[in-house]
């Protein structure tokens, strides 16, 4: 009648001589000739189920399952002869009564185990099956955990949760837009949302105050590893806040999951203006799990009748703390890593800090020893310590610089998993002077309010305001960004105007939002989280991959459903679409 009694993970000693009904899937079948047992396997774990002689049809019948099969059993809880205290149920087996075949299996492409022998693209060709092993699940029920003591705090604090349409037009944060044809507005197209950044401050001007929401956003970008064109975010937008208020009411929520699930306070989150970060770390989403600071010897460096480090703006270093007695071979591994194109380095000078107190460089040729004692010192070098140092351009040799300090921490195992080390990014520049186009770019979106002190500047440098913007940073990865918002129709005319948008482009885009300006718009902010890393992270993994249901591949594409793909000319011309050839098509 009910297909289960008890799940198959809940049964125990104290159940022992109970009826029971369960259902589930055929994970294993040992067949000893007198006995056969089954593994029967559901989300919640896995039942012994034991046939024995006393009941032949029975035994017949089970010898026809296969691997996945789905069956309902009725039997009746006993002690199990031999335990294993590995499984829950380990203490009980179910001794079966009767065995209803629900529906039979193909043999699956590859093992249901936690181990498996399936390969990536396989497992997500069969997702629903990688689904039903533990890694998989578990990532997700870990999942469906975060979201809700997300969505418990905010809602506790005031925040009501509210949808926001899919279907609307570009919103830049600095993406692609993905676009949907019209099939009733011939020639015109919606653009799913890179964020709902204008709506939730829409909703601020509708004066709901505190908004929160899980949603989906979708990003047309280049591809690269580990991005997913469409990613969930926890949005959220407050009335009448500075970016004290914004900080702590957010802040508050990282320490609160640290410590529901990895009982662990961070204290106070550090804070760092984007220029202090840019110096010391290289970078805008520094990993302070460790050290590793970048030094500026530009000073010391150029001392001598060495042409690379003289005609560089800026020469920088790092002290690798007890790698001085890396061997030839480990140092043209990192001098080949600095040179890969996505480093871009021209080359790597490095000078050994023995344990004896001299010193051994590349650049013996050049300096004393006299000089790399003062390298050392900049950059907080002791004996046995290697110095790593590259030259040129200040930007990019700081950023380049930040790459090889994340690559020495991950060859020195630095970046421990259960350590969690956030941090506040403040000040970033309002805007970013982009060669290619020749035009300004919003370095956050075009709706980030300029500091007030910095206004001024708006017309003379503008490359010199910075934005009431912040990060927070986890770990070396940035989980969540957001700021204080323009709410001054004047002030978001003249931002537009910056970043090169006629008068004409920003009304046709944008008039709605600048037009709700004019009704009374409440100062306000907000920020975002990429929930996708930020549950990875908490889970002390790296790929957001594995922690979402159905994801696409490295090339953007669903290998499952296999998507995207192309559409029927019929479809195409509703759409008053271009009719490509059937050939096409098939491709
Ligand atoms: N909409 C922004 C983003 O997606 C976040 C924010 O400013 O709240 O990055």
């Amino acid at each position: 009648m009910t297909y289960r009694t008890h799940t198959c993970g809940e049964l125990r000693l104290v159940d022992a001589g109970k009826r029971v009904v369960l259902s589930g899937w055929v994970r294993r079948l040992r067949d000893l000739g007198s006995m056969i047992f089954i593994d029967l396997r559901d989300r919640y774990g896995i039942t012994q189920l034991a046939f024995d002689e006393s009941r032949s049809e029975l035994m017949d019948a089970a010898r026809k399952l296969g691997r996945e099969f789905v069956i309902r059993i009725e039997g009746e809880v006993v002690e199990r002869a031999s335990k294993n205290p590995q499984l829950p149920t380990g203490d009980i087996e179910v001794k079966v009564e009767s065995l209803e075949v629900l529906n039979v299996s193909e043999i699956p492409p590859f093992l249901i185990e936690d181990e498996t022998d399936g390969g990536e693209e396989l497992r997500m060709k069969y997702r629903y099956l990688d689904i039903r092993r533990n890694p998989v699940k578990n990532n997700l029920i870990f999942r469906s955990k975060v979201t809700q003591a997300v969505r418990n705090y905010l809602i506790d604090r005031g925040f009501v949760d509210i949808e926001t349409p899919y279907l609307i037009k570009s919103t830049p944060e600095g993406a692609r837009d993905f676009v949907v044809p019209s099939r009733l507005h011939p020639g015109q197209f919606y653009a799913l949302p890179q964020s709902p950044q204008t709506f939730k401050q829409l909703l601020m001007v509708g004066g709901m105050d505190k908004y929160m929401q899980i949603v989906k956003c979708f990003r047309d970008e280049d591809l690269r590893a580990d991005r997913q064109p469409e990613f969930t975010q926890i949005d959220c937008e407050m009335s009448f806040v500075t970016r004290e208020d914004v900080l702590r009411t957010f802040e508050g929520l990282l320490r609160h999951l640290l410590i529901q699930f990895h009982d662990f306070d961070p204290g106070p989150f550090p804070r760092l203006s984007y220029e202090e970060a840019m110096e010391r770390y290289g970078s805008d989403k520094p990993d302070i799990r460790f050290g590793m600071e970048l030094a500026d010897i530009t000073a010391v460096a150029q001392t001598r009748d060495f042409g690379v480090f003289n005609q560089a703006e800026y020469v920088g270093a790092i002290s690798v703390s007890g790698a001085a007695g890396y061997s030839r071979k480990q140092l043209n591994e990192i001098t080949d890593w600095v040179k890969r194109p996505q480093v871009g380095a021209k080359g790597l000078v490095w000078v050994k800090y023995r344990e004896d107190g001299s010193f051994k460089s590349t650049v013996d040729k050049f300096f004393t020893m006299d000089d790399y004692q003062k390298w050392a010192e900049k950059a907080d070098a002791k004996p046995g310590d290697l110095i790593l140092i590259l030259s040129g351009d200040k930007d990019k040799t700081r950023r380049q610089l930040g790459l090889l300090r994340m690559e020495m921490a991950e060859r020195l195992g630095l970046r421990k998993p259960d350590i969690f080390a956030p941090l506040w990014i403040l000040d970033f520049p309002l805007l970013e002077w982009d060669e290619e186009t020749g035009r300004y770019h919003a370095m956050h979106h075009p709706f980030t309010s300029p500091k007030p002190e910095d206004i001024h500047l708006l017309d003379s440098t503008p490359e010199k305001v910075r934005a009431n913007a912040y990060d927070l940073v986890l770990n070396g990865n940035e989980i969540a960004g957001g700021s204080i918002r323009i709410h001054d129709r004047k002030l978001q005319e003249k931002m537009f105007e910056l970043l090169g948008f006629s008068r004409e482009e920003a009304e046709r885009q944008f008039g709605f939002l600048m037009n709700a300006f004019q009704y009374g718009a409440p100062p306000h902010g907000g920020i975002a989280w990429g929930l996708d890393r930020l549950v990875a992270i908490l889970a002390g993994k790296e790929s957001i991959r594995d922690f979402i249901a159905f994801p696409k591949n490295n090339a953007g594409r669903d290998v499952m459903i296999d998507a995207p793909d192309y559409i029927s000319p019929e479809q195409l011309k509703e759409l008053h679409l271009e009719v490509k050839s059937p050939s096409k098509i098939n491709n």
